[in-house]
């Protein structure tokens, strides 16, 4: 199908991010340290990280003096945005706010609560 997909609000596109991946996108990837092989032709380190929360893995070349040659991602499906563009600060933002939502299981807006009692 061809056709092209709507671009969505951020906001609907966040509520249906599984929770790990709200997670790594405010809070950054939990890197575990997985492997690093010497590859004898490209006379580099293979390194790759995965992140145990999301599964990300980041596969990188570094040199003997820890130089890193090249890099790049593997990300799970549906963790990369196909329809909401760019998330900029504001787009971070929602994401921060979806992350409180997840984690108080409320909407984490501001309530303007006034709540406690006053004296007298
Ligand atoms: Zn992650």
């Amino acid at each position: 199908m061809p056709e092209q997909t709507p671009r969505r609000s951020i906001e609907s596109w966040a509520q249906e991010l599984p929770v790990s991946f709200v997670e790594c996108r405010t809070m950054g990837h939990r890197w575990q340290p997985h492997t690093a092989t010497w590859d004898r032709e490209a006379r580099a380190y293979h390194v790759i990280h995965a992140c145990d929360r999301c599964d990300t893995h980041r596969k990188a070349w570094w040199t003997r003096n820890g130089a890193v040659t090249s890099a790049g991602y593997d990300y799970p499906e549906g963790y990369l945005t196909k329809d909401v563009g760019y998330i900029d600060a504001d787009g971070r933002g929602v994401l921060r706010t979806e992350y409180l939502a997840r984690l108080f299981g409320t909407p984490a807006r501001a309530e303007g609560d006034r709540g406690g009692a006053a004296q007298s």
